[in-house]
């Protein structure tokens, strides 16, 4: 490996439009495809980057402190730019989920956090911010490492919106009350909005900082305590945030972070008898198995956010060369693992043929290398599972008689890149347009008319997004209203302010997450009612 480099010298653009959203401005459109460098002379892997972080904590977190896993086992964390393990991590299983949930149903039942003004509460959320700003560059460059997503959007996309996601849910603590109902008496009701108690919490590995932002923010907010899961795959970040909680001011117990695997560990969280919720994101098979674990346990409530396949839609109108870069980074944006990833690409007949070339042309143009080198757009897939996965749902491309229009194999020799791969002639009932391949596979279909693609889009079991591209108003009206998806961005997408709420119709979850919606998640409302027994006052 070369020298150790300082990555913040080697970053001098962001492909953020502001730090409250993925999308990228549409003004800039044209200008990255048209200077991107082909396959062929994208970045050399031979020499990754060091990524200047050193990996200080990994061990479990258990009521403030960092601890061995009660079996002593470990197990490997990867780099996936090269396959190469970057650190042993203590693997959590039963014993400790119970030790976690121990400490966090004491911090709800004695300790001061739900306890405390909501106000202190605040502050300690916003501290935690500060500091999660203080170190930004080195977080950023963990969740690259061990995600193998771009330096470039982590510190100026994911770092800045998760800072954003907590002063937003700093905001909310101390405006969190209930009601003074006017009910047929004589009798004084109020509802009181109280916190549900310890909240477990499983994260996928896609998104490890921006899914922690969305299940703590709240969570937090509104007086709970806490036992997350972080995905096997990348446990490192949620470790180096939670000891910065703590330097803010958390008390011990309230965030206790597992690593280890989701049969061991998560499915011991989803069924203790002693954790009131569970939040879920993941596949939609392993959250199926949530649900069933919750009820077979004590029914804790469950917030599920699921799989999709979300159409993304160019109509007749469009002005192509924007619709191609749009739907360009609706799929391949974060190299396709996105469950919200516009990966049915639906345009409209007659523009069908020039889309197809431009969005051919853009997508051989897509750079691809050490997502730390200044001006790579796609690193490695996540691990080698997801890596073979990606190639077998190419292969059924090719062999159900989709065209291969670019890619379709591995990029480099080493790690897990796969080229960016575009399929045209897709029909409905591929696998490729029906399953997710969390991958960078761009798959387009043909359209004639509204009908036609409205029918089409929501034929689907999954129903978690939806992009529509036009400048016709009655079009974007009558898309936004037809199609079956928990969000539908018009002219834009992956737009994911704090306040905007995300989940998923359908197979694609239950509840949502973000903005005032997901406090209900982490709130219980209590009536309590008491008579008024001097009548002559009333
Ligand atoms: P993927 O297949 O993309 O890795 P999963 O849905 O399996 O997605 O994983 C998402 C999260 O769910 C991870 O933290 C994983 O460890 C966890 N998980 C996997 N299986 C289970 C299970 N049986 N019970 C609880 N959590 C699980």
């Amino acid at each position: 490996m070369a020298a150790a480099r300082r990555i913040s010298s080697l970053i001098s653009r962001s492909l953020f439009a502001s730090p409250a959203s993925f999308s990228p401005s549409l003004g800039k459109v044209g200008r990255r495809g048209g200077s991107a460098s082909r396959f062929s002379t994208a970045v050399a892997l031979d020499e990754p980057i060091v990524p200047s972080v050193l990996i200080n904590h990994t061990k479990l977190l258990i009521n403030g402190k960092f601890v061995d896993a009660a079996s002593g086992k470990t197990f490997p964390t990867y780099d996936p730019r090269t396959g190469e393990v970057i650190a042993q991590v203590a693997e959590g299983e039963l014993e400790d989920v119970n030790r976690a949930v121990s400490a966090a149903r004491k911090a709800f039942d004695d300790g001061p956090w739900p306890r405390m003004s909501a106000y202190e509460r605040s502050k300690i959320l916003l501290k935690f911010a500060d500091l999660v700003e203080q170190h930004m560059d080195e977080i950023a460059a963990l969740e690259s490492w061990n995600c193998g997503k771009t330096y470039d959007q982590s510190s100026k996309g994911e770092l800045p919106l998760f800072v954003r996601f907590f002063r937003y849910y700093a905001g909310w603590a101390d405006k969190i009350h209930g009601l003074t109902v006017p009910a047929d008496g004589p009798y004084h009701v109020q509802t009181l909005h109280e916190p549900i108690g310890v909240a477990g919490q499983i994260i996928p590995w896609n998104f490890p900082l921006i899914m922690f932002a969305w299940k703590v923010g709240p969570a937090l907010a509104c007086g709970n305590t806490i036992v997350l899961k972080t995905a096997e795959q990348t446990p490192l970040t949620a470790l180096y945030v939670a000891k910065l909680f703590h330097e803010a001011g958390l008390p011990d117990g309230v965030l206790n972070i597992i690593s280890g695997f989701g049969p061991t560990a998560g499915a011991a969280l989803a069924s203790h008898m002693d954790v009131d919720k569970i939040a879920f994101t993941g596949s939609t098979d392993t959250g199926k198995t949530v649900l069933e674990l919750s009820a077979k346990s004590n029914l804790k409530p469950v917030t599920l956010e699921l799989g999709g396949k979300s159409p993304f839609i160019v109509c007749e109108d469009a002005d192509v060369d924007k619709a191609v870069e749009l739907a360009h980074f609706a799929l391949f944006f974060n190299q396709g693992q996105c469950c919200c990833a516009g990966s049915r690409t639906f345009v409209h007949e007659r523009v069908y043929d020039e889309f197809l070339e431009k969005a051919k042309k853009r997508a051989i143009n897509r750079v691809v290398g050490d997502p730390f080198k200044l001006g790579v757009e796609q690193g490695p897939q996540i691990d080698s599972k997801q890596f073979e996965k990606i190639l077998k749902y190419i292969k059924s491309g090719i062999d159900s008689n989709a065209t291969l229009e670019c890619g379709g194999e591995r990029f480099g020799s080493k790690g897990y890149f796969i080229q960016p791969t575009v399929f045209s002639n897709v029909k409905d009932d591929m696998l490729i347009a029906k399953d997710e391949i969390f991958g960078p596979v761009q798959t387009i279909l043909k359209y004639k008319d509204l009908d036609d693609v409205i029918k089409r889009a929501n034929n689907t079991r999954y129903g978690l997004a939806a992009g529509v591209f036009t400048n016709n108003l009655n079009t974007a009206n009558t898309l936004t209203r037809a199609l079956k998806a928990g969000t539908v961005w018009v002219n834009c997408f992956d737009v994911f302010d704090a306040a905007i709420p995300f989940g998923g119709y359908k197979m694609s979850g239950i509840g949502r997450e973000k903005g005032i919606y997901s406090l209900q998640n982490y709130l219980q409302v209590k009536a309590v009612i008491t008579p008024l027994n001097n009548a002559a006052w009333l």
